[in-house]
């Protein structure tokens, strides 16, 4: 989607400091880091919301996991801990129209988010 930030970063259209890029999903590094470590994962296809996912995208969505766990693991978190969270909708803060999930680590994160 011309308009979509994150298709616009997938298709390198918009500069991003990408750290891993496949057939199915991007991810490169949040322009407001929460943390020390805050990397976004995204499937490469439009899809605007976790709601928006069918039956189809199954294997996406373990890939994007999976792409996450790998990620945190090339940062050093694995023994340190890490969160993969995704936002949906208005009330979880959801702000880009576009699935993604946070990788966050390098720090103590507090939970319950506020
Ligand atoms: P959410 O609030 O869950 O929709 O997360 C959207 C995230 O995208 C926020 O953490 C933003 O800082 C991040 N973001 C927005 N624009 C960009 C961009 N151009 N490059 C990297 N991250 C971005």
């Amino acid at each position: 989607m011309a308009d979509c930030i994150f298709c616009r970063i997938v298709s390198g259209e918009m500069p991003a400091e990408i750290v891993h890029k496949d057939d199915l999903v991007t991810a490169f590094r949040d322009v407001n880091p929460q943390a020390p470590t805050h990397v976004l994962v995204v499937p490469n296809k439009h899809i605007p919301a976790l709601t928006a996912l069918g039956d189809d995208e199954r294997r996406l969505v373990g890939h994007i996991i999976q792409t996450a766990v790998k990620v945190a693991e090339s940062e050093g978190l694995n023994e340190r801990g890490f969160r993969v969270v995704a936002n949906c909708g208005p009330e979880a803060g959801q702000s880009v129209d576009h699935v993604h999930f946070h990788l966050l680590g390098g720090r103590a994160l507090g939970w319950p988010p506020g």
